[in-house]
């Protein structure tokens, strides 16, 4: 007798995903995280990193989770509310908030579950979710989880998002904006201060991920609230410990009643285990040198400013994704050609992957700048596309 395989489609559903180039699988890299990764036994030159301060490979914060794990251990054994609170989260926990000027702030295991467990602590069925059409996952599958009516606006309209709070605000309960700060596969940054001004004039809620902010952005490294001068305001802001912090886990910096709130109500904070103490000590020292080295910072805008430099005066004819971050998009015709153009800067001695369908709308090769990345890689990397578009001919 012919058995049914309930499974059969999954593979048929996989030879769609690579027939349309989509089809993603991991690639190892085998060196300390920084400006060079080696990948296949060869080094190249590291564009790809979120690692935008080059804290992760940092002896400092390799040492403080080495001291953590000999002190505490390698797991923190329960959650937070049980068995796996410490004072070192607690001191992670002062730190962000210290950055952000928030009176308070959350660490959660990662960015993502802090974006799914407090959209939808904060929402639910009787609520209106408005958010940027280009969001992170993160953003837009907590807004799904919350049960709320949810509504995308056009990427950063802020007319857009004022006909629709005109629109649907009156039908429902309670009202959150949701938008990244800085858009992690673009690099452009959003109108926060109109966002916010429409916020209060709606009486919304605001959350703002601050992912690829936090570290980068404003006079002291607390992100984008911070550069456009509206610290202390009524907002949320959430990020993630895994890029300029350079470790793993994610926070929200709030006021004390959202964050006593979120420690009561907020699902993927509750029911899991709390930060390990190798992640909770790196990212405390991380916070430690950001709030301590402005130089950092000025290196890495340094660095992105010489790189748009270059391209635009060698290459006026590529077309790059309007950008005010270290992400620096070249956009592509197709998945094919971002696969090939990532393939050829790869035996040019880069690593820049590129970045396809379903995760953005048009394929691109997405570089991202270290403030460590040295003149000469620059230079390496501009050489490197000059030879390839050449011979590519892609505009
Ligand atoms: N928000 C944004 C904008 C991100 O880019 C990311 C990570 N790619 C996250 C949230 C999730 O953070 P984490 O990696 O800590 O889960």
């Amino acid at each position: 007798m012919n058995q049914l395989n309930p499974y059969a489609w999954i593979d048929r559903s996989l030879e769609t995903i690579r027939q349309a180039n989509w089809y993603r699988s991991v690639r190892s890299i085998e060196s300390l995280p920084g400006t060079q990764a080696t990948i296949d036994g060869r080094v190249l030159i590291n564009f790809g990193s979120n690692d935008y301060l080059g804290l992760a490979g940092d002896e400092r914060t390799i040492r403080a989770a080495m001291q953590a794990t000999q002190q505490f251990g390698t797991g923190a054994t329960g959650s937070r509310l049980t068995s796996g609170h410490k004072q070192l989260h607690q001191d992670l926990e002062d730190a962000i908030a210290g950055l952000k000027g928030t009176e308070a702030a959350l660490v959660f295991s990662s960015g993502y579950l802090a974006n799914l467990g407090t959209i939808s602590a904060l929402a639910g069925k009787q609520d209106l979710i408005l958010s940027d059409r280009a969001n992170h996952s993160s953003l837009k599958n907590g807004a799904r989880l919350s049960g709320a009516k949810v509504v995308e606006y056009r990427h950063c309209d802020v007319d857009d998002l004022r006909e629709l709070l005109k629109t649907h605000r009156d039908n429902y309960r309670r009202c959150l904006i949701i938008t990244d700060t800085v858009f992690s596969m673009d690099g452009d940054i959003c109108p926060l201060p109109a966002i916010l001004a429409l916020a209060i004039e709606s009486n919304a809620m605001l959350l703002v991920d601050e992912a690829h902010a936090t570290g980068i952005f404003g006079k002291t490294g607390a992100g984008v609230v911070e550069h456009f001068d509206l610290v202390g305001q009524p907002l949320i802001e959430m990020g993630t410990l895994s890029k300029a912090i350079g470790s793993l886990g994610g926070y929200v910096a709030a006021s004390n009643s959202i964050v006593d709130f979120l420690k009561n109500r907020c699902a993927s904070w509750i029911y899991t285990t709390g930060l390990s103490p190798a992640d909770t000590a790196a990212a405390l020292t991380a916070i430690e040198i950001i709030s301590t080295t402005p130089q950092l910072r000025q290196q890495l805008w340094q660095n992105v400013a010489a790189l748009k430099q270059q391209i635009a005066e060698r290459f006026p004819e590529l077309r790059l994704i309007s950008s005010q971050s270290p992400i620096i998009c070249l956009e592509l015709p197709d998945a094919s050609t971002a696969m090939s153009i990532g393939i050829q800067l790869q035996q040019a001695g880069i690593f820049a992957p590129a970045i396809r369908p379903p995760t953005v709308p048009t394929s691109r090769i997405r570089l991202s700048v270290m403030a460590t990345h040295q003149p000469a890689q620059i230079a390496h990397l501009v050489t490197a596309i000059a030879q390839i578009f050449t011979l590519t001919s892609v505009s």
